[in-house]
């Protein structure tokens, strides 16, 4: 029985040493490490591949949020609605710029933010929105900009795990009044350690997010904003420079292997829901329900097969000790204290691996594994 790992990226790197050698050797005979020509040059491939007209390069996804938020002026007084169930970094941006961060229910079907929550949520301190297009799927655009534009409230997408999304042909990244990625190397365009983008249409705030990145300065020495240090190295953006052109076949492999287990799960006959079905979906994740409260037996009996799965998310943000606990940031609104279907996700969900390199005969076996679940007959 061999295993079935939850994720390797070896599999599609081992291949590409030899350009990626001479990537770092590049890098390495320029003497430039940090932002320069080739933070440019990847930023501006981005920039076409998203068809967004700004992108700019900084040291991970949770670093965009941060630039983004504060390049919008959130601080201090505003509220940032956000979904309960995501990676947590989208809230803890919120409240590292001084925010307050408002949590809102997600849709069963989609695992994506619910408008009609978000409504329930917004008050006259909303200032933005963070629509997560999670697990590569994106997030209720249409819905949440009618929201969110007659109150002028921004629409931030974290689409850190989104590169290459679309909903009906616009990219992720080019739906929102900003778009934060991350390059983390998991994420659709995995970079070789930390990373992350800010996309916008709007060049004044470009310009402000780049300001942001280096100690808010513009010029050495003299500083317009309090920014950090949110810069991105010139040797992680010349390796990603060089995998983006590989992208679009990683997402082809990704949407195949979602299909195969969406086929597969279907005629499995187990108490397993498969994502549901979205165009423009990227598949990051796959995540699936598992119904009847065997969630986590299902998991340990996959892990003693041999087959990694994991666990996105086990705990609703609103309930964390950071958000809702004594002297937390937020203490939660009436209309948060119970999420009812993030909390459900929480218990139901469990991501399958994917990732590109994976076969559909291990796809195959993983449902076969599924399916051999003894814990079945108790439900
Ligand atoms: C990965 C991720 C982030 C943070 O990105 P980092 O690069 O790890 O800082 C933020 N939001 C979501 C939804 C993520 O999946």
């Amino acid at each position: 029985m061999t295993a079935i790992p939850f994720f390797d990226r070896t599999r599609v790197d081992a291949p590409l040493e030899a350009e990626l050698t001479e990537v770092f050797q590049r890098v390495l005979r320029s003497g430039r490490y940090i932002l320069g020509q080739e933070v440019e040059a990847f930023e501006a491939a981005c920039a076409a591949y998203l068809n967004v007209s700004c992108a700019v390069g900084v040291s991970s996804g949770t670093d965009a949020l941060i630039v983004a938020l504060s390049a919008h002026g959130i601080g201090p007084g505003d509220e940032v609605i956000c979904p309960a169930f995501t990676f947590a970094a989208t809230a803890l941006a919120v409240a590292r710029v001084g925010a307050r961060p408002v949590f809102a229910d997600i849709d069963a079907a989609s695992f994506l933010l619910d408008p009609a929550s978000v409504s329930a949520v917004t008050t006259a301190r909303t200032r933005a929105i963070v629509a997560v297009h999670l697990f590569g799927r994106c997030a209720p655009m249409d819905a949440l900009h009618a929201l969110a534009a007659p109150r002028g409230i921004a629409v931030i997408e974290d689409a850190a795990q989104a590169f290459g999304a679309d909903l009906g042909g616009t990219r992720a990244g080019a739906l929102g009044t900003v778009g934060c990625f991350s390059l983390f190397p998991t994420k659709n365009l995995g970079g070789f350690g930390d990373g992350g983008l800010v996309t916008t249409p709007d060049t004044a705030l470009a310009e402000r997010a780049r300001v942001l990145r280096a100690q808010g300065t513009r010029r050495k020495y003299h500083h317009e904003l309090v920014g950090g240090n949110f810069r991105l190295d010139a040797l992680q953006a010349a390796l990603l420079r060089r995998m983006l052109p590989h992208l679009d076949a990683r997402l082809a492999m990704r949407r195949h292997l979602a299909a195969r287990y969406d086929a597969l799960l279907a005629s499995a006959g187990v108490p397993v829901s498969a994502p549901s079905l979205s165009p423009g979906h990227t598949y990051n994740q796959y995540v699936v329900r598992v119904h009847g409260g065997q969630r986590d037996a299902l998991r340990a009996f996959l892990a003693a097969r041999g087959v990694g799965t994991e666990v996105y998310y086990p705990e609703p943000l609103h309930v964390q000790p950071c958000f809702a606990g004594p002297g937390a940031v937020a203490g939660p609104s009436a209309a948060e204290t119970s999420l009812p279907v993030a909390e459900a996700a929480t218990r139901e969900a469990l991501a399958l691996p994917i990732f590109p390199g994976l076969t559909e005969e291990e796809v195959t076996r993983v449902v076969a594994e599924i399916a051999a679940f003894p814990g079945w007959s108790s439900t």
